[in-house]
């Protein structure tokens, strides 16, 4: 039913995502009357929309809304609105979405602490197999907003949940230490499975963001034409981190690759401390080179 509409010709800066029965229209535009006006017309084009919803995203400090004309009702965009599932705000900031995602995440996670008294409750195993509903809630779409877990306001509340979620597990008290509730329950801290979840494939490299049509190539930008910037090239192999890799391989004693990463994590804390460390530098690093070229491409 979408092909027909996705084939449309919209105006310029103005471009269409269809997901199962979801169809987002995006515009980009510096004017804030230009990007109206664009949405009026690529509305125009489709014409066959149901219920309809709009957020600015800006980062302009005085806070602006869009009207946009969709048949004979007049639409003002919203500060917020959720897209499958993701909560999308004027500044891209996710706080939102956090928010909302860590009161879910709590309720959740009372509701089956209920499940698993301390005394007399199911097996550890059961109890992680339990707790693993809560981390599901909480981790959704993570490389989408994996930005937003190093402002610790964001994510204080979901971070706190995983930690309850841990004691849970352990059939622990709550003067437990964070990082021991997490190291025997077996559960990296919240901030670490978000990096874990960006390691894995799904963060900003270019041939993960070229596979959904995001980007022009999928070629690191400095090993040109001989390297795919994927997850593993841009840990173990690229050339632009050789410093930081040299300085974790001082520090651990060994270099890192793709065998060791895991092992290398869990000899000791200082271990687990710098290679999160370099991860966390190498990723910055990534998303830092990913919005220049967004605004190049503008
Ligand atoms: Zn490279």
């Amino acid at each position: 039913m979408y092909d027909g509409i996705l084939r449309l010709d919209l105006p310029t800066g103005a471009s269409l995502i269809g997901f199962a029965d979801h169809i987002a229209l995006l515009v980009v535009a510096k004017e804030l009357e230009v990007a109206e006006t664009n949405c009026n017309l690529a509305i125009d084009c489709i014409r066959t929309w149901h219920k309809t919803e709009a957020v600015l995203i800006s980062s302009r400090k005085k806070v602006e809304s869009a009207v946009v004309k969709v048949g004979a009702a007049h639409i003002t965009s919203k500060r917020t609105l959720k897209y499958l599932g993701v909560t999308i705000d004027s500044r891209l900031s996710f706080r939102e979405h956090l928010q909302e995602v860590g009161r879910k995440a709590a309720v959740t996670n009372r509701a089956l602490s209920r499940l698993m008294p301390n005394t007399r409750g199911p097996k550890e195993s059961r109890r992680a197999l339990i707790s693993s509903v809560t981390r599901s809630i909480a981790l959704y779409a993570a490389p989408i907003w994996a930005d937003a877990v190093f402002k610790s306001l964001y994510i204080g509340g979901l971070a706190s949940t995983f930690r309850l979620s841990s004691i849970r597990i352990i059939s622990g008290f709550r003067t437990v230490s964070d990082e021991a509730a997490h190291v025997i329950a077996g559960i990296p801290p919240f901030e670490e499975m978000v990096r874990e979840r960006v390691i894995s494939g799904h963060g900003c490299f270019r041939s993960y963001l070229f596979q959904f049509g995001h980007n022009t190539a999928e070629e690191c930008p400095a090993c040109f034409p001989t390297a795919v910037e994927d997850a593993e090239h841009v840990i173990f192999q690229c050339g632009r981190y050789a410093t930081l890799r040299q300085e974790l391989a001082d520090g651990i004693g060994e270099r890192l690759t793709v065998s060791t990463l895991v092992p290398l994590m869990l000899v000791s804390a200082t271990n687990w401390t710098l290679i999160s460390q370099f991860v966390a530098a190498v990723m910055i690093e990534q998303r830092r080179a990913e919005k220049a070229r967004q605004r190049t491409r503008e």
